[in-house]
This record gives C-alpha cells, structure tokens and sequence, in this order.
C-alpha cells in the first residue's frame, strides 16, 4: 500500500496488488463485507496483541493486553517493520492508541459499499440502449477488470462490456477472472453485439 495523496500528508490508503494481473485480493476484501475485519483481526494477533475477542466484542481497544513474552515495544520485524516499509519506521507504533481502536473498530464492521457513479450523458444512451433490448440494468458502473476501468457490468451474469479498444491482454484477463467481456461499438446507434443481447437474454 501507499499513502494518499502524500507521504507527509497520509489521508488514504492506496491498496493494490503487486502480481502481474493482480490476485483476486482486492476483489475478495470488497466483495465479502467480512473480509476487512478479518484482516483488521489478524492485524491485532500479528501485532503481539492478547484478549482480542473480548476486545472486539466490546468495542474497547484498552482491553488489548500486551502478550507476556514480547520483547517488541514499538514494532518489530516479526509483526510490522519490514525492509520495504523502511522509510517508515519512525512513524510505525504497535501501541497507539488510536490504531488499536481503530483496528477493533475494523474488526467489529462490514463493508458496505457507497453508491455507484452516476452515469454520464454517453452513458446514458447506453444504458437506454440495454434497456431498449430488454437487456437487465448493469449493476456495475466503470470497475476493474485488471488495470482497465470497464464502463458496464451485470456481475449477476458475470457479463461486462466496454468501448475499450479489443485487445488480447484484456480479453485474457476478463477470462482469467469469469468475465465474459463484450466489446461494444462506438456509438449505441451501430447495434448492440448480438453476444452481449445472447449472453444477458434480451431480444435486439
Ligand atoms: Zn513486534
């Protein structure tokens, strides 16, 4: 991860996968609402942290107890210093108060995710044009797939469609993924693909 929009000014975090193509993770911790607390929870039991479930229970990070036989103080480098986040070990404290609760607070949540975009003029023609055809809403708006922003998605169908030009790496990681990736006309006044009519069962 990196902090957003600066080092000297941390008000994000940027996650993103370092595999060619990514790994699914980033997928996983916004798709299971439990995912983000897991990981808050293990945070918790990396960082030498005891009484944890008591702790999440209750909502009160000042029920964290230190485990007995750690020498760590601040953070070591069985919990959270590592040679790549070296530039900020100064900053680094296991025992923060803040980022306990903040960490219990994680652990006690589930993702919910915030309202889609809303769709723009081009888009709305688009859209119009699905509807058009009795095609289903798309239910996802400009996501991932890889490093591509893909404007529409029925993610019940597992179908998704752009106007991005076709290219092999995509089409590859739209499959790799479970996607069926339609490539779509510039213009909705050309027709849409009859694959993406045949895949979401509409009638063109
Ligand atoms: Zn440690």
């Amino acid at each position: 991860g990196e902090p957003l929009p600066a080092r000297d000014n941390r008000r994000a975090i940027l996650a993103y996968e370092a595999t060619e193509g990514g790994a699914g993770v980033l997928t996983r911790l916004i798709d299971d609402p439990k995912a983000i607390a897991e990981v808050a929870r293990t945070a918790l039991e990396l960082m030498h942290f005891e009484n944890i479930e008591k702790a999440i229970s209750d909502g009160d990070a000042t029920l964290l107890t230190d485990a007995d036989d750690e020498a760590c103080v601040r953070g070591c480098y069985r919990c959270l210093l590592s040679y790549f986040n070296q530039p900020d070990h100064e900053q680094i404290d296991r025992a923060s108060d803040e980022v306990k609760q903040l960490l219990v607070d994680l652990a006690r949540g589930e993702t919910v995710l915030q309202q889609q975009t809303k769709p723009d003029a081009a888009a709305h023609l688009w859209l119009s044009a699905f509807a058009a055809a009795n095609l289903p809403e798309p239910d996802a708006l400009h996501f991932e797939i890889g490093e591509a922003s893909i404007e529409y998605g029925w993610k019940t169908h597992r179908v998704a469609a752009t106007l991005k030009p076709l290219t092999d790496p995509l089409a590859e990681q739209a499959q790799a993924q479970g996607w069926e990736l339609v490539f779509l006309p510039s213009s909705p006044g050309e027709g849409l693909p009859p694959e993406l009519v045949e895949l979401l069962g509409g009638n063109a």
